[in-house]
């Protein structure tokens, strides 16, 4: 080290402390970046590489970026994931002695970053924090732009996972020993950034944040996360709010399988909202309103009273249309009044985000007044106005303040005396030297003499060429020569040129003081903005459910405690909209303790899985406090919804699907209750026929036994329907379909029983199989029902089921060494007959698949 020069020393000794960010290290106009940082940079931010003498034998890469254009760059690697440590030169170069003093200002991150691109008007940016205790993990999380803090405890890593996902944390702060194993899993599953902070002990002046924690554990896992802030941003955190603690067991409980299964905030292939619950949900006017929508559907309701509190304001929107549109109208205008508050806080806010303030808070006294008329009893009273703060900006801030804070034009007349006096100074001086232009055209006869203004000269008075005769001797001084005029001074011009300069260079100075103060007094009234943002932002959800239970004719749900389920008309809210609503044929829905299991069958494509997902999305709605898409609703109060949903880019994928399939399945049958909804779709599909009917028969016998969630399993098993017969709490449904010129159509509506064997080949009828190979199949489901008839009278009436299919297994592996000496059975050659038919150049692979899955069953 000793042989770099003092500035790479300097340099090296900063990046020690800051290994796992880009160091952007000031260097007059430019953040340059050296060695392997300058190597990495230049490539993530595709910037030129060069290098640099830095004392050593061999040269240094270099690369840099101008001050001015940071923060673009900034932006893009903390997207990726990066940080970066923003080192600044802290004393004025002129009088340093050697090498600037240089310190780092802040440490951006993933889960800190304040603006840009990089954050979501509608969502929430957290970072985390997570503590082991051996038994259970502490779980801290915090969004610096809008000051949210919550804390839970949780019991084992793979809620940690479901909540990190849910709340789309990108930072996660741990301690130096947290698991290599928890820290692959969280970066698999969600992407996320880690960051170091050992130190637990809460500072001084956040223990009031934590005054209602009594949980030592919690206490320390914020604290993490506090020290981890305080040392990277190093500067007021004050807008930070009030701890909350939540408890997992407050709201419906949903893994993160089946968060995505469901659709609810992100679709499965895009990753975009487009699609989603939420894109379907979001008709709210505010960026607030907009996270706390994707805050309440991650974690809907189980309390019917809070369900109800939320869905009598709905309904008392819903009475009231005119005065619901008015409210929007008002909302419109609400500024993000969270994330201007974590503004203030930073100390990064400009004169026309407090102009945005006032507009915001102009609004809240019509929105009261608004609420009043409604006779709401729970907001218009809360409601502060804070008509203190509306009225200090409005006497302290021009109407049409500039982006700069640092070049005057803020501050109104009036406001501060002081300043008064200087503008009076600049105006006279100015209306002085428009009465000595008038004066000097008069003394000199020259009509065009002009007083004109630059930066370089001042103030000077300019004569023409041709009229340089008149000016009088000795008078004027020269002070600039242009082609066709002089410029002049005059020892008087000058002097109030003075005057006018000072003051106007006050005028600025004074005027960023006053904002300065004026921001620091809104600092102290943040409390007051963070409590009004929250009502408001929860009016404007409920007024967006309102809207949206309007405009697509939902219905306010009502809840039993008998645990019994009925939908009239039910509609998939996505699919609905999507499809437009005149095609959606709406489907009831009825389980009871008699009916807790239903087993629905039909061919693919017919609306099984649509069917399912929309009663796990109905019970959703209702219990974010939403109107639901059916023309009644009666729903049991759901603990946790569990999802076994295959979709169709399982297939694409080719990652182990029945991996997967079992893990969901897993997770399912350990967690539910029998509060709990428990959606299979096709289980046992990505195995062998008869180990995923077994597979699935035995899931089916054990949720009945053993746990008692309402289920909804679909499957193409037509052989599990006889479990009916044995299974006191499960009933076959199935989507009917009906022939129509001899093809089948589907018509997407759920019927009691089981579906019609055949089905299978009015699909390849569908999918335009060669007739020939259409007519054979049909022939050979005649035979096979044939044969089928003559192994039951054959044979002692089986009612077991499993005993059928052992029956079936058993004999096919006792029959086989047989069988190879005989000539092919009947029901194996038509197989082989009709896969020889088969024109694969003509098919799709997923026709092939079909069709391998026919030929397969009829094995
Ligand atoms: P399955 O699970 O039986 O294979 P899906 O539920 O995926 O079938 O439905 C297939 C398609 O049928 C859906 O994409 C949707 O467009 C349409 N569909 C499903 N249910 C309905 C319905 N009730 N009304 C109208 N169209 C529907």
């Amino acid at each position: 080290m000793a042989t770099y020069t003092p500035m790479i020393q300097q340099y090296l000794k900063i990046k020690a402390e800051y290994q796992d960010a880009f160091l952007f290290f000031r260097l007059g106009d430019f953040y340059e970046m050296f060695f392997t940082d300058a190597v990495n940079a230049s490539q993530e931010l595709e910037i030129t590489l060069t290098s640099r003498e830095g004392g050593s034998e061999e040269r240094i890469p270099m690369c840099g970026v101008p001050h001015h254009s940071a923060p673009t760059y900034i932006e893009q690697l903390i997207t990726k994931g990066h940080k970066v440590a923003i080192c600044e030169q802290v004393e004025d170069p002129k009088q340093a002695k050697g090498v600037v003093r240089r310190e780092v200002v802040q440490l951006i991150t993933p889960g800190t970053v304040m603006e840009g691109k990089g954050l979501t008007e509608k969502e929430n940016n957290y970072i985390a924090s997570i503590t082991y205790f051996g038994a259970n993990f502490g779980l801290a999380l915090s969004d610096l732009t809008t000051g949210e803090n919550l804390v839970t405890s949780v019991s084992g890593f793979d809620e940690v996972i479901n909540e990190i996902y849910s709340v789309g944390a990108k930072e996660v702060v741990v301690e130096d020993s947290f698991l290599e194993e928890w820290k692959k899993k969280l970066i698999d599953r969600c992407n996320v950034t880690f960051s170091i902070e050992n130190s637990t002990t809460l500072p001084q002046e956040f223990l009031k944040t934590t005054d209602e924690l009594s949980e030592e554990k919690l206490i320390s896992t914020f604290a993490r996360l506090i020290n981890y802030l305080q040392r990277t941003q190093k500067r007021s955190l004050n807008h930070l709010q009030r701890v909350q603690v939540y408890y997992l067991n407050e709201s419906m409980k949903i893994d993160l399988y089946s968060k995505r299964n469901l659709e609810l905030t992100e679709t499965i292939r895009s990753k975009g909202k487009k699609g989603s619950l939420l894109w379907l949900l979001d008709e709210t006017k505010t960026a607030m309103g907009g996270r706390l929508l994707k805050q309440w559907i991650d974690r809907p309701l189980v309390h019917q009273e809070k369900i109800d509190d939320r869905l009598n304001m709905v309904e008392l929107f819903l009475q009231h249309f005119f005065e619901r549109e008015d409210l929007r109208e008002l909302l419109k205008e609400v500024y993000d009044l969270e994330r201007l508050a974590g503004r203030v806080a930073f100390g990064n806010v400009n004169a026309r985000d407090l102009i945005q303030l006032k507009k915001s808070l102009q609004q809240i006294p019509l929105i009261k007044e608004l609420l009043q008329s409604l006779e709401d009893t729970s907001f218009g009273v809360n409601l502060d106005p804070c008509e203190d703060i509306l009225g200090t900006l409005d006497t302290a801030l021009f109407a049409n303040p500039p982006l700069s804070i640092k070049e005057g034009n803020l501050i109104k007349d009036g406001y501060h005396p002081q300043l008064d006096n200087y503008r009076d100074a600049s105006r006279n001086g100015k209306t002085w030297i428009a009465q000595l232009e008038q004066q000097e055209r008069q003394r000199t006869g020259i009509k065009s003499l002009k007083i004109g203004y630059n930066r370089i000269f001042g103030y000077y008075i300019e004569v023409t060429r041709a009229n340089l005769h008149l000016l009088q001797e000795g008078l004027y001084e020269r002070k600039q020569t242009l082609s066709n005029a002089e410029r002049f001074i005059t020892p008087e011009l000058k002097e109030k040129e003075t005057l006018i300069l000072e003051a106007e260079e006050k005028i600025v100075e004074l005027e960023y003081q006053l904002f300065v103060e004026l921001r620091d007094t809104i600092k102290s009234d943040i409390p007051r903005l963070q409590a009004l943002a929250k009502l408001i932002s929860e009016l404007d959800v409920l007024q967006c459910f309102a809207t949206v239970s309007e405009k697509r004719h939902y219905s306010r749900p009502t809840f039993t405690q008998t645990g019994e389920l009925f939908l009239k008309n039910g509609r998939h809210p996505v699919v609905e909209k999507v499809l437009d609503s005149q095609e959606y044929v709406p489907n009831d829905c009825y389980m009871a303790t008699e009916r807790n299991m239903l087993l629905i069958t039909g061919p693919n494509m017919s609306g099984k899985s649509t069917y399912m997902r929309q009663v796990a999305l109905i019970s959703i709605l209702a219990q974010i406090g939403c109107y639901v898409p059916a023309s009644e609703a009666t729903l049991p109060i759901f603990d946790q919804i569990f999802t076994r949903i295959g979709a169709a880019d399982d297939l694409i994928s080719g990652q182990s699907t029945f991996m997967v399939e079992m893990l969901e399945a897993k997770n399912a049958i350990v967690n539910a209750t029998n509060q709990s909804l428990i959606l299979f779709d096709e289980i046992g599909r990505g195995t062998s026929t008869y180990d995923g009917m077994a597979l699935a028969q035995a899931i089916i016998e054990y949720i009945h036994e053993h746990i008692g969630a309402k289920t909804l399993f679909s499957t193409h098993y037509h052989e599990l329907t006889v479990l009916e017969k044995q299974l006191s709490a499960l009933k076959n449904i199935h989507v009917r379909a009906i022939e129509e010129n001899g093809k089948v159509v589907f018509l997407h509506k759920i019927e009691e029983g089981p579906a019609d064997k055949s089905y299978g080949i009015h699909v390849a009828e569908l999918a335009e199989l060669p007739l020939q190979l259409i007519l054979r199949a049909k022939e050979i489901l005649t035979d096979l029902e044939k044969e089928d008839k003559l192994v039951n009278t054959n044979s002692s009436e089986i009612n077991d089921v499993s005993e059928h299919y052992s029956d079936s297994q058993l004999s096919l592996f006792h029959d086989a060494p047989k069988r190879e000496k005989q000539s092919i059975p009947k029901k194996e050659q038509n197989v082989l007959d009709l896969l020889k038919k088969i024109n694969l150049l003509e098919m799709t692979p997923l026709d092939a698949m079909n069709e391998l899955y026919h030929l397969q069953k009829k094995l």
